[in-house]
Parts: C-alpha cells; sequence; structure tokens
C-alpha cells in the first residue's frame, strides 16, 4: 500500500467534511494537539479555503459552477430559489444540492419527495442559510445537563450573531408586528426576536456566511495532525474485536481502495448517508435508520403595510438575503409548536401578476416549520441488491404524516395566516405546504438516547452503543421532535462528542508513557 494517498494510520478518521465532521476536527486540534486526524469527503473542493460557502465566490459563473459540482448525481438538473417554482409538484432540488433519484416515495405512503444532499467539501454548510436558534422546550435533550454551555460553544464554532442585519430598514417594524400579534403570554427568551445567524459584518459592511472554513478556523488548518482528502469515498468502517480499526477509503480519482486504520471513527455523513454507511460495515442495531424525521414547511408571504419605500439598497447577489427586513425569529414553544422564522423575499413564492409593481424590501416570507410525530416505522433502509451513485446499497424512504402531524400542520397555516395580516397585507389566496423533505432537516436516523433500550444508536456522548469508538455526527443524531434549524444542535452535540475522543485519547497516551517508563 506504499502508492496510497492516504496515510497507513490515524488516531481519529472523521467521514463528511459538513460542519458536524468539522466540529470534531476544530475541537480536537484544539483540546488534543498531537492527535492525528484524516478527515474524507466524498465531494470535490469547491470553494477557497476549503468549506468556505459558495456566496464567498463572487463570480456569479464560478459560484454557479461550484453549486453544480456539489450536487453529485443530480448534477445538471434544473434547481429552485423560491418556494414558487416546486408548486407545480415538480421534483427540484435547491442549487448544490440533489434529490434521491428513486426510492424517496413508496406505495401508500407520503414519503419524502424533496429528500436532499450535497457532496462537497462543507457540505450542505457551503449553500445554508445559516439561521443557528437554540432549542426550546420539548425540543431540547433532557438528559444533556451541559446543553447550554455546547450551544454556547457551538455559537463560537459557528460564529453566530444577531447583530448583522441591524441597520435594516424594515426588521424592528417586522419584529414589532409579530410581537404585538404572539409575545402576549410568552416567557422572553421565548419571544419575538432577531434570528442569530452563522454571519460576519465585515468592516467594508459585506456579509460573509459560515461555512466549514469557520467551523474549522485557523486551529484545524494550523494543526499539522490534521488532513483532509477530498474525492475520497469511506465505503466501509472497520470494527475488530468489537470496537473501532479503521475505514476503507476509496480514491475517486483512481477508483483504488485503501485502509486507514484509526482508534477512533467519527462518521459526519449527513442523516441518510451515516446509517447507509453503519448498514454497509455491518453495523445495524434495531433504531439505525428509523425515527427519521423532518420539519413540515408552510410558507406565506405578505406585502408590509404602510411602509415608506426603503433606500436604496442595491439588489442581493443571487442567493443571497436582502437587506431591507433581516431575518426574525419566532421560538418554538410547547403552546404554540412551530419554529418561525420571517424574512424579507427577493421574489414572492407565489406569482404576482406582471402588472403588480413589488416595492424593494416591501415583500416579507414568512415560515413555519413542524415537528413531527416520531415514529419509529418512518425510516431509511438499504437496498443491498441495488446499489447509489456511489456503490452503496441504495436508499429507501418510508415515511408518513400521522392524524397528529396533518392536525399540526392545518394548526400551522391558520398560525401564518394570522402572522401574515399581522405584519402586511398577504399575498395569493393561501398558505402553501412545501412538499415534504424541503426542510433539508432530516434528524433521528442514528439518535442518541440516555440508555441502550433499542430505540437509540450512540449514547449521550455520540459514540455508538454496539462499537465502542465509533462516533456518529450530524442531525441523524438529534433524538427530539424539533422544528428549528438543526445545526447549531448537531454542533453542539459534536462539541460533546470531541471531547470525549479528546479525554480518551489524552487518558490512552498517559496510559502509553507510564508503560514505557
Ligand atoms: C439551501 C440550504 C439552506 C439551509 N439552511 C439552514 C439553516 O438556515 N439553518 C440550519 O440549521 N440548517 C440549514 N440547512 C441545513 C444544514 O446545511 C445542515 O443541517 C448541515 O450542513 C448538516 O451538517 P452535517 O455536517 O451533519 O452534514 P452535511 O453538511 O450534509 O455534510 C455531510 C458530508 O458528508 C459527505 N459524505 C457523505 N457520505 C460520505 C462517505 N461515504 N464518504 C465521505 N464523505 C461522505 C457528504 O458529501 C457531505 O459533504 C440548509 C441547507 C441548505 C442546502
Amino acid at each position: 500500500m506504499s502508492d496510497s494517498p492516504y496515510p497507513a494510520r490515524v488516531d481519529v478518521a472523521i467521514v463528511g467534511s459538513g460542519p458536524a465532521g468539522a466540529t470534531y476536527a476544530r475541537v480536537l486540534s484544539e483540546e488534543s494537539p498531537g492527535s492525528t486526524i484524516a478527515m474524507f469527503e466524498v465531494g470535490p473542493t469547491v470553494s477557497d479555503p476549503p468549506g468556505a460557502h459558495v456566496r464567498t465566490i463572487t463570480d456569479p459563473d464560478r459560484r454557479a459552477e461550484a453549486q453544480r459540482r456539489s450536487e453529485g448525481p443530480g448534477r445538471g438538473q434544473p434547481t429552485f430559489d423560491s418556494p414558487g417554482e416546486i408548486l407545480d409538484s415538480r421534483r427540484r432540488a435547491r442549487p448544490g444540492t440533489f434529490l434521491l433519484a428513486d426510492g424517496y416515495r413508496l406505495d401508500g405512503e407520503d414519503g419524502l419527495p424533496l429528500v436532499a444532499m450535497s457532496s462537497n467539501v462543507g457540505g450542505m454548510a457551503a449553500h445554508w442559510t445559516g439561521a443557528c436558534p437554540r432549542p426550546f422546550d420539548s425540543e431540547r435533550i433532557p438528559f444533556l445537563p451541559d446543553m447550554d454551555d455546547l450551544l454556547a460553544e457551538a455559537e463560537r464554532l459557528l460564529g453566530v450573531t444577531t447583530d448583522a442585519f441591524d441597520e435594516t430598514s424594515y426588521g424592528d417594524l417586522v419584529r414589532g408586528r409579530l410581537a404585538d400579534a404572539v409575545d402576549n403570554g410568552r416567557a422572553p427568551a421565548a419571544r419575538v426576536r432577531r434570528m442569530p445567524l452563522a454571519v460576519d459584518r465585515r468592516a467594508d459592511g459585506r456579509l460573509v456566511w459560515s461555512g466549514s472554513d469557520t467551523v474549522f478556523g485557523a486551529a484545524t488548518r494550523a494543526n499539522p495532525g490534521f488532513e483532509l482528502f477530498d474525492e475520497s469515498q469511506v465505503a466501509r468502517v472497520l470494527v475488530e474485536d468489537g470496537r473501532a480499526a479503521g475505514v476503507v477509503v476509496r480514491d475517486l480519482r483512481t477508483g483504488e481502495r485503501h485502509v486507514v486504520a484509526a482508534r477512533f471513527v467519527v462518521v459526519a455523513a449527513d442523516a441518510l448517508r451515516t446509517p447507509q454507511l453503519l448498514w454497509a460495515s455491518g453495523i445495524r442495531p434495531p433504531a439505525l435508520g428509523r425515527y427519521l424525521n423532518d420539519q413540515t414547511q408552510v410558507v406565506h408571504a405578505a406585502r408590509l403595510r404602510d411602509v415608506a419605500p426603503a433606500g436604496p439598497t442595491p439588489p442581493p447577489a443571487e442567493g443571497t438575503l436582502a437587506e431591507q427586513s433581516g431575518v426574525s425569529w419566532i421560538p418554538f414553544t410547547d403552546d404554540v409548536p412551530f419554529h418561525g422564522q420571517v424574512m424579507q423575499l427577493d421574489a414572492s413564492p407565489v406569482p404576482l401578476a406582471d402588472d403588480d409593481p413589488v416595492a424593494p424590501g416591501s415583500i416579507v416570507g414568512l415560515g413555519l416549520f413542524c415537528p413531527k410525530d416520531l415514529q419509529e416505522t418512518d425510516r431509511v433502509e438499504f437496498a443491498t441488491e441495488d446499489l447509489d451513485h456511489d456503490g452503496m446499497p441504495a436508499l429507501r424512504v418510508h415515511y408518513t404524516l400521522t392524524d397528529r402531524d396533518r392536525t399540526l400542520v392545518a394548526r400551522a397555516v391558520t398560525e401564518i395566516t394570522r402572522l401574515a395580516e399581522a405584519v402586511g397585507d398577504p399575498l395569493g389566496p393561501a398558505p402553501v405546504v412545501l412538499p415534504l423533505g424541503a426542510s433539508l432537516h432530516y434528524q433521528g436516523t442514528v439518535r442518541m438516547g440516555q440508555t441502550d433500550d433499542g430505540t437509540s444508536v450512540c449514547g449521550p456522548d455520540s459514540e455508538l452503543w454496539a462499537v465502542p469508538g465509533v462516533f456518529v455526527a450530524g442531525n441523524g443524531v438529534i433524538p427530539t421532535a424539533t422544528a428549528c434549524n438543526p445545526t447549531l444542535t448537531s454542533v453542539a452535540l459534536a462539541v460533546r462528542g470531541a471531547r470525549r475522543i479528546s479525554r480518551a485519547a489524552a487518558t490512552s497516551a498517559i496510559e502509553l508513557i507510564s508503560r514505557r517508563s
């Protein structure tokens, strides 16, 4: 194996370079200097520094090419930017993502027709919106006493801020109108507020969205023990004597497979491909792939009432957020169990008449995300006889809304109508329930549990119950039914897992030293 492009042995092998995998690299770089870390990413590097958000690419043609290169087998298929473009039930992905070719809806089930993935260094976070709300009430994981500390650390790693849109003309007005409609009776922390966003307002006024590059940070980039290998697909996690032993990596440039031995393996390959890789590796605990949950999304638009025309803010670059209204947040509560996101729309999700002039900044989009009624039967399954584009067992999604889900979605439609009327004049005949999977927030498939009772795949440190030394990361680890955007929570859980590895590495290093002396 002397011609292998990869090291023969590392302390930690990380599968996937999205924000969850990047968190392990960062925390280990900061807290376990001297450890060797290899990160493998199936997709190409599309931005500089590796993992940067594609919006940092100013040239529109180069940015579009970076998005296309992230779209794996969907490359070249039509994509959509605004929800209005998928209301005719054509299946389309967002730029930078790709859809499942088949297996997304099985007979008699609702399925997840818009379930999507990204294959590139930085994962979906090279394309995301960066909304980073904290979970509330039943969204929180009840058995993690350190959740708030972990969330604070996740905010640091992702570069989360709430003041990026302070200068916007309509932000306070939108929040004031929403607050009048919503805040009565809510605890102070659950009242309408600015959305925490993973974005940096630079001194020259530019907004720079955080990607995995932000999470890696200077500490990872300067770590001589860290290496990132793109176009390198992990095809198998190796287990010896019941614990992690390494990975088999397929170099996509040559097609050759190589073994990399590792004491710890972190699988951070998104909520669909993480259980897929474990399954392909013969690691098949009962809860693997189960409790799959997505957040059904209801959207609406309203034209702000009684506003003076906004100042001459230039239109935002393609794919960026417009500036006049900022992004407002209506936190989830158990009483009103929706996560609300209100932001300016460049285009309405409902088609406007051609002769209906739109004053810049005067249309806001409202979105409510609903938590799923969790069911063990909602799951992703894998077919050995049928392989996907990467040669892995093909994915089959079983997914059904319960009566409770349908009632909640109907309630969200009523609530969003009320909110749209509160901020202005609602546009279009009715709110729209987006096709399932549109949220891009898939959870539960490698869920965390407090005890190994068969309903979870890993423990509170994200380490598999079944195989010590193998850790899972990403939205699939979240065990609760959340409605809020999940990445902040996933990064928080990854911080805990990485610290566990860091402690274990320190203990075994001390044991090694004492055995030698
Ligand atoms: C348009 C858009 C907007 C979004 N907005 C928000 C938002 O506002 N807030 C929010 O919280 N979330 C948002 N999301 C979702 C967010 O991006 C994801 O929650 C987040 O990226 C998940 O991080 P991750 O590291 O778990 O997975 P990913 O970012 O999906 O990364 C997983 C990586 O693993 C790689 N991989 C898979 N299999 C293998 C293998 N076998 N070998 C090697 N590599 C592999 C993949 O190629 C991928 O790069 C948005 C997503 C999109 C696309």
